[in-house]
């Protein structure tokens, strides 16, 4: 495998916290207020593990959540990681964002999520949720200097918005608009049959996009490609990616849409972690449960349940 030959991961994607200010009905993750794990790694093996980062080379590192600006080290991670030349993206909600606390820092991109072109769609899959708020946070970030890419998940709720959203990005000057087939993963996955789009409403969709795609070249790009899990997984065979995916516990996962949890780096080095990971990857039970999931997307929708790969001495398929 690639990964094989990498002495340290080509990105960390570090969820800080499950904790959110929003309850978002497609969220992927399960978060929500309050929702923070009971063992959320301290401020002490936060930094830390954000110095084995810096000291392991990992060139790119992706901060989510949760919305990681509640966790009070937020800033103290992101400026560790940046002065080790670590290069960022920041994900948040934009409901309380100041740019201020990524000033001087090496910062790739702020990333907010538009999920309605108004208040009322927007507010009906992010219950809680300002589209004032957010919109004035992407203002914010483009002012601060630092480039700002707009995420969109859509849903039965918002797709018929999306034409409107990507006119938004494009007002707003952000120079990426991701989006793609809704994850069946965490709370998404408890509501499927209430958020999940038609065919028709996708199809429309991806016309959509593959009709502006080249009209906004150039001024936004639109990133929908891989636009699911399955063609994601078809596309790149049994090849792991070369990132590391970090819970707010510590635990590794073997990757996102999969349930399994392969270290734990409230006990173990982020290397040890790595080494773990690629491990994890020639198990045939692993490399099995990936080729089931590409054959069957739905299958995604336990992803959050967090098995440890050692305490699973039965075949994976059977867990999944
Ligand atoms: S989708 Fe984002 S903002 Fe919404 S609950 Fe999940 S982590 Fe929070």
């Amino acid at each position: 495998m690639r990964i094989d030959s990498f002495s340290a991961p080509t990105m960390a994607t570090w969820q800080l916290t499950r904790d959110c200010n929003l309850a978002c009905l497609h969220c992927c993750t399960d978060s929500a207020p309050g929702r923070a794990l009971p063992h959320e790694l301290s401020r002490e093996r936060a930094l830390s593990l954000a110095r084995e980062i810096v000291a392991a080379g990992v060139p790119y590192a992706m901060i989510v959540g949760g919305e990681p600006t509640l966790v009070p080290h937020f800033a103290e991670v992101c400026r560790i990681l940046s002065d080790g030349g670590v290069w960022l993206k920041v994900e948040t909600n934009g409901m309380d964002f100041d740019p201020a606390a990524l000033k001087g820092l090496q910062v790739r991109s702020v990333q907010i999520s538009l999920d309605g072109a108004t208040q009322g769609v927007f507010a009906r899959q992010r219950p809680g949720g300002s589209l004032e708020k957010a919109v004035a946070s992407c203002r914010a970030v483009v002012a601060a200097g630092l480039p700002l890419e707009i995420t969109f998940a859509p849903t039965r709720l918002n797709i018929q918005e999306a034409p409107a959203v990507i006119g938004l990005a494009l007002d707003l000057k952000a120079f990426r608009f991701n989006t793609g087939k809704l994850m069946r993963v965490g709370t998404a996955a408890k509501l499927w049959e209430r958020l999940e789009p038609t065919d028709a409403q996708y199809a429309d969709f991806r016309a959509l996009l593959d009709r502006r795609k080249g009209e906004l070249a150039g001024r936004l790009e639109l990133c929908y490609e891989p636009f699911s899990i399955d063609e994601e997984i078809r596309g790149r065979g049994l090849e792991p990616s070369g990132t590391l995916l970090i819970l707010p516990d510590g635990r590794v996962k073997v990757a996102a849409p999969l349930p399994y949890v392969c270290a734990d780096l409230s006990r173990t080095s982020f290397l040890e972690a790595w080494d773990a990971y690629r491990k994890a990857w020639s198990d045939p039970r692993v490399l099995n449960a990936a080729e089931r999931l590409a054959a069957d997307p739905g299958l995604s929708a336990k992803a959050n349940a967090w098995f440890s790969l050692d305490s699973l001495s039965h075949d994976l398929p059977a867990v999944v």
